[in-house]
């Protein structure tokens, strides 16, 4: 610090000018040393407060600090910090960005999506309302929680409102018919349009809802869910009443009748129905349900009428619930009754481990009572020296050991009878417990034949497909005997569903697979591997041989004769062949058999065809 010190007067005003200079630039030190600190903290608090938010940000504010918390902080090392600091924010601004147009897309798509449905004014107006919030806030993340409650508030009041539409119209209906408020969601939603082709002209008619229900059956049946089985096709009224339609060209029917769609979708439902109680037969169905299983097919093979469709869905939708339900019960009841009884078992093994050891003991102090008996006896004997004395000595010794030996066998009694009662208890558990396992497997296996086999033919499935096909695989890679793989595909199927309906199709199908089981070996394995897609895996046998043999199947087919079509009608069928290759996958195989498959198509169908 400079000080003033007494001297000239004409340097005095230099000197007092300079001193006063000096002070000045202490304090503006003192103040930017104060105002660096400020900073400092300052940063170390902002930067405190950016935490959490990227962890590679959190990294430069983590490092920023400890350059900070310094003495002396490097200013080259801070603003290559900072500079670290800067392109990250700016990465993070660029994702916000894309966070917030993804948000706003979104939103704008929801709003959109909802205001396409059937909405009262005032939802409408809301819904707009925040369309309009919506752009004037752009890309402001902060407002979005708002709209996106104010969205959801709408959007409950408009499902509220349709729910309330669709309730109103089965009501009516249910007035209408008299009682059928308390039905289920199924009645409820065709009711609606039930009540439509009642009234007739404007509203939505059964027909049209048969006319989106269609595929699903379609659907049903290339995944091979639950086509009907074999009671359900045999030729009868139904099929009549599909048959009959091949008689007029579709269009003119139309025209001619339009209820036609209605009867159409009528067999569409039937065939529905069909396919559901089908599984129904399937699952394992309690007991006391099946005369209701029974009444059910009954009345659909009677053939349903549109009242009746909606019930008898409903009907087994049920029992497919319950039969779905109970299979899960079984179960559980099964493992709870083991775990029962293994605590049991538990239980006398640990009790038999008790009653081993108390009569170890009991062995031991037996012996050692009559150890002592018997030492006693022999001093005694040693010391007698009248004889009258060592006779009542030798008696009394006598009747002791005589005591100890009956307690000791009736403690053996009793232990044997208490382990004969355990042992029985125990055979008896276990004998239960082996009655419930061999039905949990009888069960287990049934359904696994069941999982395992094509429910309308009566074939193998794709399951047992893959699995076979993986075993001859590996097979075939370790001894290499011939094996060919033929799939087989019938001709034209979908124009015998078009012209004749699907039931007749199904029939066609069990015709068809019934030749090809008559005509293949005991050692081939034929499955149904898809809607009228077939497999046939011979194993042992040469390339030109399964021509030969696939030959025989085509030609056999082709000259059957299906008394459910017309007279001249002939069903068909083409084969695409491979033999198994060594090194070859399996899927590469398949793929070869479908390449030939494909061949044959091209060249006309009711063909063998090798793959190349
Ligand atoms: P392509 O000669 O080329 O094989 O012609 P396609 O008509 O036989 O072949 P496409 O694949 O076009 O049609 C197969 C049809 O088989 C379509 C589907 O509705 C029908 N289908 C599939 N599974 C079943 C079923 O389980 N039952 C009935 N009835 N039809 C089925
Ligand atoms: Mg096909
Ligand atoms: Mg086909």
């Amino acid at each position: 610090m400079l000080n003033s010190q007494p001297g000239n007067a004409s340097i005095d005003p230099w000197r007092e000018k300079y001193i006063a200079q000096g002070e000045a630039f202490d304090q503006q030190i003192q103040s930017l040393e104060d105002y660096t600190q400020l900073l400092q903290r300052a940063l170390v608090r902002i930067s405190l407060a950016a935490d959490g938010q990227d962890s590679e940000l959190d990294k430069s504010l983590e490092n920023l600090r400890r350059l900070l918390r310094k003495a002396k902080p490097s200013i080259a090392d801070i603003s290559g910090n900072l500079a670290t600091i800067e392109n990250t924010l700016l990465r993070l601004d660029n994702d916000t960005s894309t966070a917030s147009d993804a948000g706003l897309n979104a939103l704008n798509q929801l709003i959109s999506q909802l205001l396409e449905m059937d909405l009262s004014r005032d939802n409408k107006k809301a819904l707009k309302a925040i369309a309009k919030a919506l752009k004037k806030q752009g890309d402001n993340l902060k407002a979005y929680p708002q709209l996106l409650n104010e969205y959801a508030r709408v959007q409950q009041r408009a499902i509220n409102e349709s729910l309330q539409q669709l309730q109103a119209k089965a009501g009516v209906t249910g007035d209408k018919e008299g009682g059928k408020q308390n039905q289920g969601i199924l009645s409820k939603l065709f009711s609606s349009n039930q009540g439509g082709s009642e009234r007739g002209k404007t509203e939505t008619t059964i027909a049209d809802t048969a006319v989106e229900t269609a595929p699903v059956a379609d659907n049903q049946i290339e995944n091979n869910i639950s086509p009907p089985t074999a009671a359900t096709v045999e030729p009868g009224i139904k099929e009549q009443a599909s048959i009959q339609k091949v008689d007029e060209p579709e269009n003119e029917k139309d025209e001619k009748h339009p209820v036609h769609h209605a009867s159409k979708s009528m067999v569409d439902f039937q065939y529905l129905c069909e396919s559901l109680a089908g599984l129904v037969e399937r699952l394992s169905i309690p007991e006391t349900e099946k005369p209701a299983v029974e009444a059910l097919r009954n009345r659909i093979d009677a053939e349903l009428n549109s009242d009746e469709v909606v019930g008898v869905i409903e009907e087994l939708a049920q029992l497919i619930i319950m039969a779905v339900d109970k299979g899960q019960q079984d179960f559980e009841q099964f493992l709870q009754t083991l775990d029962k009884q293994l605590l049991e078992i538990n239980a006398f093994l640990s009790e038999s481990y008790s009653a081993e050891n108390e009569r170890r003991n009991a062995a031991g102090q037996f012996d050692q009572d009559m150890r002592s008996q018997v030492n006693s006896f022999s001093d005694e004997v040693m010391q007698a020296t009248d004889l009258n004395l060592l006779k009542n000595s030798v008696k009394k010794h006598l009747d002791l050991i005589s005591v100890s030996m009956d307690q000791w066998v009736d403690a053996e009694k009793q232990h044997e009878s208490q382990a004969n009662e355990q042992v029985a208890a125990l055979k008896e558990q276990l004998s239960l417990l082996e009655n419930e396992t061999s039905a949990i497997k009888a069960r287990l296996r049934k359904e696994r034949i069941n999982a395992l086999t094509d429910i309308l033919t009566g074939v193998p499935n794709r399951e047992a497909m893959d699995e076979r096909l993986s075993f001859e695989w590996k097979r075939f890679q370790r001894y290499g005997h011939p094996l060919v793989l033929a799939v087989l595909d019938i001709d034209y199927f979908k124009q015998v569903n078009d012209e004749y309906g699907h039931l007749v199709g199904d029939k066609v199908l069990k015709d068809v697979s019934k030749t090809v089981q008559k005509l293949t070996r005991k050692t081939d394995f034929f499955a149904r591997y898809g809607g009228e897609e077939f497999v046939i895996i011979m194993p042992e046998t040469k390339l030109d041989g399964a021509v030969l043999a696939m030959n025989k199947i085509r030609e056999e087919i082709e000259n059957l004769t299906f008394s459910y079509l017309k007279k001249d009608k002939n069903i068909t069928v083409s084969f695409g062949l491979v033999a198994f290759r060594k090194g070859v996958s399996l899927e590469t195989l398949f793929d070869l058999a479908d390449k030939a498959l494909y061949q044959a198509k091209i060249h006309g169908r009711n063909r063998v065809e090798v793959a190349k």
